[in-house]
C-alpha cells in the first residue's frame, strides 16, 4: 500500500484488527521512509457497482462518496461513529445485493434516506433536502410528511 504522504511503495502493517463488528479489518500503516501512519480498511466486496446518473452517465460507485454526504448529514448529531460506520456498510451491501451491478443514483438517495429516517431525524431531514434540491421543491413537503410515523400508521381513513 502506497504512503499518503510520501509515495513510498513500500509500507508496513503495525496492526490489523476486526472493525464495524467484525464487517472489516482496520490495519494501522506505518512508513519507514518518512514515519507516516495511516490506516487503511479491508471490506467484502460482492460486485463492482456502476452508479448510473439523471442524464445516463456511468460513474464507478465511490464508497467514500457516500460516506462524506452521510457524515455532513449527521454532523454534531448524537450518533455513534462505529454505528455510522455499520449503517454505510449495511448499505453498501443493500446495494451490492440488489441482483444488478448498475445502480440507479436515486435509488442510492432513497436508501440513504430510508436508513437515515431510522438514525437520526435531523440528519435524515439535512441530506433529504440536500438531495430534494436536485429533484422538483414539493417533493420535498412528501419526504417532511413521512416524518410522523404515528400520524401515517393510521391513516387509512383519509385520501
Ligand atoms: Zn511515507
Amino acid at each position: 500500500m502506497r504512503c499518503p504522504f510520501c509515495g513510498n511503495v513500500d509500507t508496513q502493517v503495525k496492526d490489523s484488527r476486526p472493525a464495524e463488528d467484525h464487517v472489516a479489518i482496520r490495519r494501522r500503516r506505518y512508513c519507514p521512509a518518512c514515519a507516516g501512519r495511516f490506516t487503511t480498511y479491508e471490506r467484502v466486496q460482492l460486485r463492482d457497482l456502476v452508479v448510473i446518473k439523471k442524464q445516463g452517465k456511468r460513474e464507478a460507485f465511490d464508497r467514500d462518496k457516500l460516506e462524506r454526504s452521510i457524515r455532513i448529514a449527521l454532523q454534531k448529531r448524537p450518533v455513534d461513529p462505529e454505528r455510522v460506520d455499520q449503517m454505510i456498510s449495511g448499505i453498501v451491501r443493500r446495494l451490492e445485493s440488489m441482483g444488478d451491478s448498475d445502480v440507479p443514483s436515486d435509488k442510492i438517495g432513497e436508501i440513504v434516506m430510508e436508513t437515515l429516517a431510522r438514525i437520526d431525524t435531523v440528519a435524515y431531514v439535512r441530506f433529504a433536502s440536500v438531495y430534494k434540491n436536485f429533484q422538483a421543491a414539493d417533493d420535498f413537503e412528501d419526504f417532511v410528511s413521512e416524518l410522523r410515523p404515528t400520524e401515517a400508521a393510521d391513516g387509512d381513513g383519509k385520501s
